[in-house]
């Protein structure tokens, strides 16, 4: 557990301190074998993954029953829902970062990048909203991510999720990139026009 806190904690700050996640928003987890099945290490809710501490970590297992004192993101169903469905993945991140969140509100889509990630389509896999929290936006995301490692939510942020929860928050910062230079290249397209 000692690890599994050390590690929510670390990951939790560098999102933060990359701009990925601001204020209290954002959530991250990690999965890994307990005595009795496996746990999930997950961020409190309502809290700034700033300053998060590892005592404020949350462990629940496999259901969601807390094994631990406090209450887990208001997201975990969404967390628990992708567990469920992949083997593969032990580290989840969700964040709202500003680029990626700003194509989530618009029709543009963000543009998968060359040699990196399933080139199944041309762009990132999208999900139509559904409010954050909510059972609902756990089952259908659980299902449109599908084996892929990026889903972006519509109207609210993206879903990483990987083999571990550093390489989840590398694939989050890297589609933030992505998101950003698509950004400027709208801009510098649109600039030419005048
Ligand atoms: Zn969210």
């Amino acid at each position: 557990m000692k690890n599994q806190a050390k590690e929510i904690v670390d990951i939790s700050k560098y999102l933060y301190q990359k701009n990925l996640v601001s204020g209290k928003s954002g959530n991250i987890s990690s999965r890994f074998k307990g005595e009795d099945g496996d746990i999930i290490a997950i961020t409190p809710t309502l809290a700034s993954l700033d300053s998060l501490e590892e005592k404020d970590v949350i462990l629940v297992d496999s259901d969601g029953n807390c094994l631990t004192k406090g209450i887990p993101s208001s997201e975990v169903h969404l967390h628990l829902s992708i567990y469920k469905k992949r083997d593969d993945v032990n580290g989840i991140v969700h964040t709202h970062s500003p680029y990626v969140t700003g194509f989530a509100f618009t029709d543009k889509k963000i543009k998968r990048h060359d040699r990196f990630g399933k080139m199944s389509s041309p762009y990132y896999r999208e999900l139509e909203y559904e409010a954050p929290g909510t059972k609902k936006l756990a089952d259908k995301a659980s299902e449109a991510i599908e084996d892929d490692f990026v889903l972006v939510l519509k109207d609210h942020g993206l879903i990483s999720v990987a083999d571990s929860l550093k390489e989840a928050a590398e694939i989050s910062e890297f589609v933030e990139g992505l998101a950003k230079t698509q950004f400027i290249s709208h801009m510098l397209h649109l600039s030419e026009k005048f």
